[in-house]
């Protein structure tokens, strides 16, 4: 039902097809953050016009409400959110770590208070299996324990052992065989400890492996060498999903790894806040001087916004707080990512991923391409 199949390479840079039993996936993707089961303010239909393949259901936010069991009767996500493509559901893990209150981890899981009404919850590997068995979701994901950045290494030492026992948990607890369970290597910028997470954790065989426990506040110079290190440990054969990381740069860095899947709230969270994505940055639209410009947010884009409205008009909405303004940056924001990721995909299919990094460096930073940048693409050989 699920299966992974490799089409084109360049450097450690692969495209290729992800069935799920929602449809196929083209990798490598840009998955949208529908944390409570919408892509805030974007519509389904919406989603297909821009080339969103997977959304991403969060866990924690779904647990508290509506309520799994509801969702379950209502179709599941797929029915319910009515969004008919694949989905993916965090394990609630890292949310519980960021968002709930009075949080204590044991060996059993973690007890927190609702964020919302102050109800203590446990959630356990077991819950949040059943949990994600309810939503629905194509792919889910292990419960894990996400170490903070800074992290001692014997506290990192101890989160990767637990990880791996909450994993076993997590896999005995499974019973929906239309899901794939995605296992999370940790070990944050510890490059020793992220290699025995990832040697233990490759044997459980899962149709997927994740990258956790990174982008959490580390500096790039010790994110790549550890995104560099996994995807030579990961199976070559099996999707790699970097979790949390959306920032254009770091998808065309960690494309060049060989990382497949990536999800982030910065587009939509960064539109929200009256930012545009373009290819030499962000173009803040609550500024003055937008007002009078009659151009598109980029001329480039064939996203409805771009087409439609000039920077004059939706800096107006912005700075009004308007919804459709706002609305409109998110759409822009994501479809920027997805363009990116088809033209990563196309770069890689004509073997050409190393000029097509370069160029997008070049606009991005100018002349002054930044160590981490380079050096993910000397190791995906790519420069
Ligand atoms: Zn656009």
């Amino acid at each position: 039902m699920f299966s992974f199949a490799i089409t084109a390479r360049a450097g450690r840079a692969r495209t290729g097809v992800f069935e799920t039993p929602h449809g196929p996936v083209q990798t490598p993707l840009f998955m949208p953050v529908g944390t409570l089961g919408s892509v805030k303010g974007i519509s389904p239909q919406e989603l297909r016009d821009i080339g969103s393949q997977v959304v991403l259901g969060n866990t924690y936010h779904l647990l508290l409400r509506p309520g799994p069991e509801r969702v379950r009767a209502l179709g599941g996500l797929h029915g319910f959110a009515a969004y008919p493509g694949p989905w993916l559901t965090d394990s609630g893990g890292f949310q519980v770590m960021s968002l709930g209150h009075m949080r204590r981890i044991s060996e059993e899981g973690v007890m927190f208070q609702s964020h919302i009404n102050g109800d203590l919850i446990e959630l356990t590997p077991e819950k949040s299996v059943a949990t994600q068995e309810a939503l629905g979701a194509d792919v889910i994901m292990a419960f894990d324990e996400c170490p903070p950045y800074p992290a001692t290494r014997e506290y990192l030492k101890e989160s990767i052992e637990r990880t791996l026992r909450w994993l076993e948990r997590c896999l005995g607890a499974k019973t929906r065989p239309d899901q794939a369970l995605f296992a999370i290597a940790q070990g944050g910028v510890d490059l020793e400890l992220r290699r025995v997470s990832a040697e233990a954790t490759v044997p459980f065989d899962t149709p997927g492996f994740a990258i956790g426990g990174l982008a959490v506040g580390e500096p790039k110079e010790g994110m790549y060498p550890a995104v560099g290190l996994s995807t030579r440990l990961l199976p070559e054969h099996k999707p790699r999903y970097l979790m949390g990381v959306g920032h254009p740069e770091d998808l065309v860095a960690s494309v060049a790894l060989g990382v497949d899947m990536f999800d982030c709230v910065y587009p939509t969270r960064t539109g929200r806040f009256g930012y545009a994505l373009l290819p030499e940055g962000r173009l803040n639209l609550k500024l003055t001087r937008h007002l009078d410009d009659p151009s598109p947010i980029d001329p480039e884009c064939d996203c409805y916004a771009c087409r439609h409205f000039s920077r004059a008009y939706l800096a107006h909405l912005v700075r009004a707080d308007e919804m459709l303004g706002l609305r409109m940056l998110s759409l822009h924001n994501l479809r920027y990512l997805h363009r990116l990721m088809e033209q990563a995909r196309a770069a890689i299919r004509e073997g050409r991923y190393g000029d097509f990094a370069r160029d997008f460096a070049r606009r991005r930073f100018g002349g002054e391409v930044p160590g981490w940048f380079r050096g993910a693409l000397e190791e995906g050989g790519h420069w």
